[in-house]
């Protein structure tokens, strides 16, 4: 493991001159449509901190994208792929199988909510879980209908495109789209006409009213859910909005599916975040921090309803390759060992009060309309002064401001007006703090 010491360091302009000579190469042979927030190629990273090709060492608050959460060096990651690394490689778990894949299943079910009988099965990206577990969701009801919610996404690929609510850059030019998906509204507090504490009730009321009156409830396979918004905005549903959903599944026959993909493995401060209100669904898909940062995603779930699927059905190539599963159960053990969830809380403590503090005292605090998330899944939605339109414009150059200084901060949101910060939750303190003292004073370059 890379011991990289745990500071901000600014030696060049940022990307400096190696990361701009490589990003002149990676422009002639890297297909355009690949995008990349900050172009500093990294050459090693762990704990806080992403140490550049030029020796800048960022503070770390993107995780890179929320999986990376015990760090992108993590000792129990590496000490375990790299002893499978020697072992074997690949065997394909549908030719001969391995004992690492068992035991990543067994973990699932033993952390996901519920005492039920559990079952999984395990793929490479996000997407990928997400498009199986509507295929098990669907031969287990005879039905076809999904229903997905505004500001949701869930992938990439054909049908998760279809899932996915924005357009630009996700779906934009890449249609047409896979059937019988259908969006209804969400419990979106802080845009809620009649104020967020009526978000909860109104929405998940009008979401039944839509999929009764258009869809017919008995056509439902599954109705897909993050229990706290990603890509969408960091937007945890109104209280009460999840339960209300999660019962209308169970009344209907219908598969609820939390996709946790983003906000699961301890990044909310719970092993997963459909815990917050008691929601235990009834399949749950996993990736992102599963395997601090090998390809690994699962589908987990009701034994009775992964079973649906016959002999065959459900697998792939590379599913639940063996280094990722030993990086998986690597990284279980360091969220275990480390307590991963109360660190994640107290991100959100150290987080929220700073983030309020600047709300109020910065000439400029009040475009910061809204504080939100849980653990270390924090975000500030950006407005116009006064106002509640999104500002976009001010996103992009708080981002600018802070990794100009050193600190990676990525952006989200419907609107493109959210700042998120998804800290490894391994990061300590003062370089928490160090990185908030940088949003701080961008707030004072922008
Ligand atoms: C990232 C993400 C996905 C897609 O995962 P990939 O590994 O990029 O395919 C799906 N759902 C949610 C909630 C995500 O955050």
């Amino acid at each position: 493991m890379t011991e990289i010491p745990q500071e901000r360091r600014v030696v060049t302009a940022i990307p400096g001159p190696k990361s701009v000579e490589l990003q002149a190469r990676r422009l002639e042979t890297v297909a355009a449509g690949v995008g990349s927030t900050l172009p500093v190629f990294t050459a090693r990273a762990g704990g806080g901190i992403i140490e550049d090709v030029d020796g800048n060492r960022l503070i770390d608050l993107g995780s890179g994208i929320a999986v990376t959460s015990v760090g992108a060096s993590a000792e129990a990651v590496v000490r375990r792929a790299s002893a499978q690394l020697a072992d074997f490689t690949h065997t394909c778990f549908m030719v001969t199988p391995y004992e690492g894949y068992v035991e990543v299943c067994e973990q699932l079910a033993e952390l996901t909510p519920g005492d039920h009988a559990k079952k999984s099965a395990l793929f490479n990206s996000g997407a990928e879980a997400v498009e199986n577990a509507v295929k098990i969701a669907r031969i287990h009801t005879k039905r076809t209908a999904v229903v997905v919610f505004d500001h949701g996404y869930h992938g990439r690929t054909n049908l998760t495109m279809a899932l996915t609510a924005k357009n630009m850059p996700y779906k934009q030019g890449f249609g047409p789209f896979a059937p019988e998906v259908y969006r209804v509204p969400v419990a979106y507090g802080y845009r809620w006409p009649t104020g967020a504490e009526n978000a909860g009730a109104e929405a998940s009321a009008q979401a039944i009213d839509q999929i009764n009156k258009q869809i017919g409830a008995e056509n439902v396979a599954a109705i897909i859910i993050e229990p706290v918004l990603g890509e969408g905005g960091f937007i945890e549903p109104a209280k009460g909005f999840l339960p209300a959903i999660a019962q209308f599944a169970k009344d209907n026959g219908i598969v609820f599916v939390a996709d946790e993909i983003q906000s699961g493995f301890c990044r909310t401060g719970q092993w997963f975040a459909c815990e917050d209100e008691g929601i235990v669904p009834d399949l749950i898909t996993t990736a992102k921090g599963i395997a601090g940062g090998l390809p690994l995603s699962a589908v987990t779930g009701r034994a009775e309803i992964m079973d649906s699927a016959h002999s065959g059905g459900l697998g792939g190539t590379y599913g639940g390759n063996p280094v990722a599963c030993a990086g998986a159960l690597g990284a279980i053990e360091t969220m275990r060992e480390l307590d991963l969830n109360g660190k994640a809380r107290r991100i959100e403590e150290v987080m929220k009060g700073r983030l309020a503090e600047m709300q109020s005292k910065l000439d400029n605090g009040d475009i910061i309309g809204d504080i939100r998330g849980r653990g270390a899944m924090i975000a500030i939605e950006l407005v116009k002064s006064g106002t509640k339109d999104p500002n976009p414009q001010a996103a992009a150059d708080l981002a600018k401001a802070c990794h100009a200084e050193g600190v990676l901060v990525l952006t989200c949101g419907t609107y493109g007006n959210v700042l998120r910060f998804l800290p490894p939750l391994v990061i300590g303190e003062d370089l928490l703090n160090e990185a908030l003292d940088v949003i701080e004073q961008a707030f004072g370059r922008i």
